[in-house]
């Protein structure tokens, strides 16, 4: 692999980015879930045209590794041929329930289908930079608080209050407004950033340019408490819906096609993507849904939200990328099995290598390959420590359980705000 690997470029099908295992593509469909059917067949693609791993990211999104040039090409041509609708240019995230969920307001998919629309017809989605991201969040019980986003539109009984992300990593929100007054000024906004040029982000924006869109505004949206996708939900029309994780964000495409089956027994109707690397499982009645969260537990998937896989964030590592120098999913599985991570207050990062592909906004030690060893980082990335790569598993977790509990979390978030 010969291009550069870009920590800050953003995969879609049309452009899959390098990655040290081949090529990464980033999968956001149109309808936001995916059938049984669908998801086998999505998993099969990964197997026939990837190296068969398939992640759901902490934004929700499905993302294929292990592609090259000519299978991505493949791969894009399948997905077309089999009429999954796939989502293109600047990534809008909208509520994984949207629809569904009786204590969601507004109707976040129907807002982003607008505004991608609207982006699509001004040429925006070209002129901004691939990492600008728009949040459309109905609240409800999986709210999006925890999803950065340059811009985001926060829905209420009253309408929807539209947010700018500002550069001391606070917001500045706006009078709440309409629908179409909404959507009006997210996009002037999003015109504003692409007038910057295209690497800017929201957080360039110049306050005046701000307040000329959103007219007065205030600062520091207190977020709300983020409802958490490992959860049972009940839904409209007497539907439920089940959370279920990939174990650290990642799992072959034989466990998915088996979730798939089992779905498929258990008369699931969807697949919903859904932030925190998870999907939710739609069915009629609350049966089905026990049934699916069983089958998934079977099948080594996370159901449960104290399970400690949850609280380590993980790379695909070697041997799976050709760039780590640590088995990242390896060390990660024996930390969690072990005593330091139940006891520890804050979560973990293990990457395989300083690219740190899979860095939370939020963790208190990092374990980061490198040729001779791994380094472990506090939260402001700096090195505190030192393991050689035999002893990395076991070394961490040595260094975590002298530490204590009481590690603070921080990481790029508290970098970002300058703190
Ligand atoms: S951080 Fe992990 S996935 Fe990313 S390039 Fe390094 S080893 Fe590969």
């Amino acid at each position: 692999m010969n291009a550069p690997l870009r920590r800050n470029a953003c995969p879609s099908l049309a452009a899959p980015m390098p990655t040290g295992d081949g090529l990464l593509a980033r999968l956001s469909f149109v309808s936001g879930g995916l059938s049984p059917d669908n998801l086998a067949l999505v998993a099969a693609l990964a197997e026939r045209h990837g190296n068969g791993l398939l992640e759901v990211t902490r934004r929700g999104s499905l993302q294929i590794r292990g592609l090259t040039a000519a299978s991505a090409e493949r791969l894009s041509a399948d997905v077309a041929a089999a009429g999954l609708d796939i989502r293109t240019g600047t990534a809008i995230d909208a509520s994984a329930l949207s629809g569904l969920d009786p204590a969601c307001a507004g109707d976040p998919r129907r807002l982003a289908e607008r505004l991608g629309a609207a982006l699509d017809r001004q040429g925006l989605s070209l002129r901004l930079a691939p990492k600008v991201s728009v949040v459309i969040d109905g609240g409800g019980c999986l709210t999006m608080d925890e999803v950065l986003a340059d811009i985001r539109l926060v829905a209420s009984a009253n309408g929807w209050t539209v947010e700018v992300a500002r550069c001391d990593g606070q917001s500045s929100a706006g009078r709440v407004l309409d629908e179409a007054e909404a959507l009006g000024r997210a996009v002037a906004l999003l015109r504003a950033i692409a007038g910057l040029g295209r690497t800017a982000r929201a957080k360039n924006l110049p306050d005046a340019c701000v307040s000329a869109v959103l007219g007065n505004f205030s600062r520091n949206r207190r977020p709300r408490a983020a409802g958490q996708p490992l959860d049972t939900f009940e839904l409209r029309g007497g539907r439920s819906g089940v959370g279920i994780a990939l174990p650290f964000g990642m799992a072959p495409s034989s466990s998915l096609s088996a979730l798939a089956s089992a779905a498929r027994d258990e008369g699931i109707e969807e697949f919903r993507f859904a932030p925190g690397n998870a999907l939710i499982a739609i069915c009629r009645g609350s049966n089905g849904a026990r049934k699916i969260r069983d089958a998934a537990e079977r099948l080594g998937f996370v159901t449960d939200a104290g399970d400690p896989r949850r609280r380590i964030a993980v790379c695909a590592g070697a041997p799976a990328c050709a760039s780590g120098h640590v088995d990242a999913r390896e060390v990660a599985a024996k930390l969690a099995a072990g005593d330091a991570v139940k006891n520890l207050a804050g979560r973990l990062h293990v990457s395989g290598c300083a690219k740190k592909c899979a860095e939370p906004s939020l963790f208190a030690y990092a374990l980061v390959g490198r040729r001779d060893g791994a380094g472990i980082e506090d939260a402001g990335g700096r090195e505190i420590g030192f393991v050689t790569g035999e002893d990395a598993a076991a070394g961490f977790e040595r260094f975590l359980l002298a530490r204590g509990v009481d590690a603070d979390e921080g990481g790029r978030a508290r970098l970002e705000n300058g703190t």
